[in-house]
């Protein structure tokens, strides 16, 4: 049997110097921050048979654990600096913290997001991360920053990961191979971080947040928060590949109002059009305009006319 220190250092602990002056094995981590720079820190918890299935794929729930969180960092325009891991195991599985530790060092080191610290116990499966990054003071993607006039902007593509969901559930009839391609993009999602941090250099974005609980309700926090409204426009939106393919009904409503999409939505101004393409342009990550933030406070939805759509579609909300 592993004992817990044993499991740490085996799966956990590395050899590599990294960033941090001091890693894991003492009472707390020490990091020095860049000097002139500010740190930004965020946790997302992720709780079996809520945010995963039960018996889900050690590798994958490795990737997602840090991606979730790693959304974040890009959300607020933030260079990764380092993370801890929190985990309450049921068993110490070799086999299971295998995969689990290579699909999370896999993403930590492309990003050099070094782990720096945890806690290990034992209990139902549950993985809590605390990521730490810095940015430069001011530069903040901040979700009170959106201005009337305002372009709004996605990342990537939206609605595969809810429409693999559906799939799951026989909620829609997907090929097994469409399944498998929707499926990869609910369990491997990519954090948009380069991007993130060319937003935010200059600044070229005004407000941004990272897609969680779907389109619709996590826009309505940067409205809320910046005290404006926006008209979005739907059928502009994009869709994941496998999405592209299912009727325009589905299309809109997993577009909208998917989940776990992990991409960005960021506001800027019209005379930044330029420089959010070439944002995405050298961070290689796609960009669409869909839609502007207005004076007028609410979220309008319309079709390539203009002509207003009466869609009923809200965000997803754990406790509703
Ligand atoms: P403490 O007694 O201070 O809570 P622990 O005995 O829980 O410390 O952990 C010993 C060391 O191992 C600490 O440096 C802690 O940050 C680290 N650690 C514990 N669990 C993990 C984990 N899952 N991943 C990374 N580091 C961990
Ligand atoms: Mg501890």
């Amino acid at each position: 049997m592993l004992s817990e220190f044993d499991l740490i250092k085996r799966y956990f602990q590395r050899a590599r110097p990294g960033r941090a002056d001091l890693g894991i094995g003492d009472d707390c981590a020490l990091l020095t921050p860049t000097p002139g720079h500010q740190m930004a820190i965020s946790s997302d918890m992720l709780v079996e048979d809520r945010h995963f299935f039960a018996g889900a794929d050690p590798f994958m729930l490795g990737h997602k654990s840090l991606a979730v969180n790693l959304s974040d960092l890009a959300a607020m325009g933030a260079r990764p600096l380092a993370f801890t891991l929190a985990l309450s195991l049921p068993a110490a599985d070799p086999a299971w913290l295998d995969g689990f530790s290579r699909g999370l060092f896999a993403l930590a080191d492309a990003h050099g997001c070094e782990l720096v610290g945890g806690d290990t116990t034992k209990g139902p499966l549950n993985i809590c991360i605390t990521v730490f990054g810095e940015l430069a003071p001011g530069h903040a993607l901040r979700r009170e920053a959106a201005r009337a006039g305002d372009d709004v902007w996605i990342s990537g593509t939206l609605g595969d990961a809810r429409l693999a969901l559906g799939g799951y559930w026989n909620e829609v009839a997907l090929a097994g191979a469409d399944h498998a391609q929707a499926a990869q993009r609910m369990h491997m999602p990519t954090p948009r971080v380069a991007l993130g941090l060319a937003l935010a250099a200059q600044p070229v974005a005004h407000a941004a947040l990272d897609i969680s609980d779907g389109l619709v309700g996590d826009l309505g926090h940067i409205l809320a928060a910046s005290r404006v409204g926006a008209t979005l426009e739907v059928d502009a939106l994009p869709a994941g590949p496998v999405l592209a393919r299912q009727p325009p009904e589905l299309r809109r409503r997993f577009t909208l109002a998917g989940g776990d999409d992990y991409e960005l939505c960021f506001t800027a101004p019209a005379a930044h059009r330029e420089a959010v393409l070439e944002a995405g342009h050298a961070s290689g990550t796609a960009v669409t305009r869909v839609g502007r933030i207005e004076a007028e406070p609410g979220l309008r939805l319309v079709d390539a006319q203009g002509t207003p759509l009466d869609l009923q579609v809200s965000g997803w909300d754990h406790f509703s």
